[in-house]
């Protein structure tokens, strides 16, 4: 039985049925060159870091014009950026910007430039509440960092992939030597202090199992899970080019991941906004990020040099792409409308390829992040290479959900679950 074509547009529209569960969403299908509400920043305060991941976008991934980039931003430019701010706040009605603290590893612009910043920042933006965080590797963090984070009033995530041996396949420093002992201690000097979140980059050799433990064993309150950044160029560990049709590694390991946490009381787990967002879409709230879901992406990055310029793991698509002319010095924060590469970020879970659109859980999915569309041959006019994956697993979430309801409520708003295949068969005979 195939869902309905003509329902697709509602929030829980992929039931057998295409029965809406609660509530219709709206979304526009145009595409919104002006008027973008732009208020969330990765405020690269410093362009290099003391780590060299090997899965890195910043340096490991084919984009090498972080080395024109100043190693820190300079007090001229966060002026510059401050009063940029407060026009585009102004111009733009807007009463709350989020800033996040990004590198490179932000620690190593020193705490007298990141006090000088908020100070600089807060002074000049008058009326208009400002929220800060930092996201850092954690191998710098000690109690004097936690204290000026405290001060100024900044929450704290940190980047940890998993226990030692997962956790040091990747995030390494310089010389090889895995960071995940001082890292460890950066999340508890963190947590003595403070609270604020986890990131991990998903990798599907560590036992979901042992990974929920580990997080437990972190007392970690949040935790945001990232698919690698690759893309049909690049693929990510475990993905074969020619991988069989139905393969989903990526999300048969998410599926036992959610399996674990779901099942955990619901007081002493990690929140896992992955899987919340998703929850939550097939109820039929408006939820989601760039990651996944229906809404507009807000954010763009501001360099150590002042460049305005689309969010930076996009870099990974080809060497200079999130590059243009613009900065903060000479322009205003909300030309970066104009440009196409902006308008595509924007407006990624809405400008899609065939596939996506015909897709049955495209209101949940979106496409999935911008990146992952993208490749060489096509651009971003592709499905996510984890497309197989984000199926799977949705399809199972939304099954575990129905099987949480009432019989005659899936009776009476005749839901019945979709699996996988039927999924799969839908959207591969376009
Ligand atoms: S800590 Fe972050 S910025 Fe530094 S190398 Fe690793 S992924 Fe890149
Ligand atoms: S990426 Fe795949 S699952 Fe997501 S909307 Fe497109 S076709 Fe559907």
């Amino acid at each position: 039985m195939h869902v309905r074509k003509e329902n697709r547009r509602l929030s829980v529209n992929f039931s057998k049925q295409g029965t809406c569960l609660i509530v219709p969403c709206f979304f526009k299908n145009h595409i919104n060159k002006l008027n973008m509400l732009l208020d969330e920043f990765v405020f690269k305060i410093a362009s290099r870091c003391n780590l060299n991941c090997s899965y890195c976008y910043m340096y490991n991934m084919g984009d090498n014009t972080y080395l024109k980039q100043p190693k820190v931003m300079s007090i001229d430019t966060v002026h510059a950026f401050a009063r940029a701010l407060k026009r585009h706040c102004q111009n733009n009605a807007i009463r709350r910007v989020d800033i996040a603290f990004h590198g490179g590893e932000p620690l190593l612009a020193g705490k007298d430039l990141i006090r000088e910043t908020v100070k600089i920042i807060n002074e000049t933006v008058v009326d208009v509440e400002v929220k800060y965080v930092i996201q850092t590797n954690g191998t710098l963090l000690d109690d004097d960092w936690m204290d000026l984070f405290n001060e100024l009033d900044i929450q704290v995530g940190i980047s940890i992939d998993g226990p030692k041996k997962f956790h040091d396949m990747y995030r390494v420093y310089h010389n090889n030597k895995g960071s995940f002992d001082e890292v460890v201690k950066g999340v508890n000097v963190r947590n003595n202090k403070s609270i604020g979140g986890l990131i991990s980059v998903v990798n599907i050799k560590i036992p979901p199992k042992d990974l929920f433990d580990f997080y437990l064993s972190l007392n970690a309150r949040s935790v945001n899970l990232l698919l690698p950044d690759c893309h049909y160029d690049n693929l990510p560990d475990g993905m074969a080019k020619l991988r069989d049709k139905r393969e989903a590694k990526y999300g048969d390991w998410l599926i036992e991941l959610y399996d674990i946490w779901v099942s955990y009381e619901k007081k002493g787990r990690p929140k896992i906004p992955y899987f919340e967002n998703i929850i939550g879409m097939i109820l039929g709230l408006e939820k989601g990020d760039e990651l996944i879901g229906k809404r507009k992406n807000k954010a763009l990055t501001i360099e150590t040099d002042g460049a305005i310029e689309v969010v930076d793991p996009l870099r990974i698509c080809e060497n200079g792409f999130t590059r243009n002319e613009l900065n903060v010095h000479k322009n205003e924060i909300s030309d970066i409308e104009e440009l196409p590469i902006y308008q595509m970020y924007y407006n990624s879970h809405e400008r899609l390829c065939a596939k996506c659109n015909a897709c049955p859980i495209q209101t949940i999915c979106g496409g999935g992040y911008l990146g992952h569309r993208y490749s060489r041959s096509n651009g971003f006019d592709n499905a996510s290479i984890y497309c197989n994956d984000i199926m799977k697993m949705v399809s199972h979430i939304q099954r575990d959900i129905f099987s949480r309801l009432p019989e005659n409520i899936l009776h009476d708003l005749h839901l019945e679950a979709i699996s996988y295949d039927e999924l799969f068969e839908q959207t591969n005979t376009l």
